[in-house]
């Protein structure tokens, strides 16, 4: 089955084809020779999802889904959330993003975080919604290079690791996406049945 992945982003392409199994072939908005960006216009991570699966099936007439992912602070009243992506500006630069975050949370102590991941799915004219959240710590100082993103500053609770510290394969098993996505999966696998 060919679905495409609303996204330009080949590394989430990458990891996403990784846990979804070989027979449901994913496709990316390049695959489609479609070049621009879709903007995130929405106010909420569903929103946000909802728009941008809405748009390639609208446009292209096969079935799409399309993601959208936030960190959730507890110290920032739940900052950057929708924003992640460009919380120290539209250079979307993952360093800035983290020493910005640093900054803010210099001295606190309370470091609780959740990264959240959104999925919305666009099939025969029908949404589905499915979400995944993993729940950690800020550190103090990035750690680790895998990964991209906050990942050198996220450790997931019950790990002395980053992120950015494990490989993708144990990251894909606990992490906000790995748990949207398995969501997204079983439910195609029902479908098929
Ligand atoms: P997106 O909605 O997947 O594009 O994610 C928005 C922003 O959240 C990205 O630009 C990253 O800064 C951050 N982000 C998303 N997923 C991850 C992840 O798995 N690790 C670290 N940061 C992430």
């Amino acid at each position: 089955m060919k679905l495409v992945f609303a996204t330009h982003n080949q590394h989430k392409l990458r990891e996403l084809q990784q846990i979804i199994k070989n027979d449901i072939h994913l496709i990316s908005l390049d695959d489609l020779n479609y070049s621009t960006e879709i903007e995130e216009t929405g106010n909420t991570l569903v929103e946000n999802a909802l728009l941008k699966a809405r748009f390639i099936y609208e446009r292209y007439s096969i079935s799409t889904f399309a993601d959208d992912t936030g960190l959730e602070i507890d110290a920032l009243k739940g900052a950057p959330g929708v924003y992640s992506a460009r919380f120290a500006g539209e250079d979307k630069s993952a360093v800035n993003n983290m020493n910005k975050v640093l900054d803010l949370m210099k001295g606190l102590t309370n470091r609780k975080a959740r990264f959240k991941t959104v999925i919305a799915l666009f099939l025969n004219g029908k949404e589905f919604l499915f979400e995944g959240a993993v729940e950690g710590n800020i550190l103090e100082t990035p750690l680790g290079t895998n990964g991209f993103g906050y990942d050198p500053i996220f450790q997931p609770m019950g790990y002395s690791i980053s992120f950015a510290q494990m490989d993708s394969e144990t990251k894909n098993k606990i992490s906000h996406r790995g748990k949207a996505v398995e969501k997204l999966v079983s439910f195609l696998n029902q479908l098929s049945i």
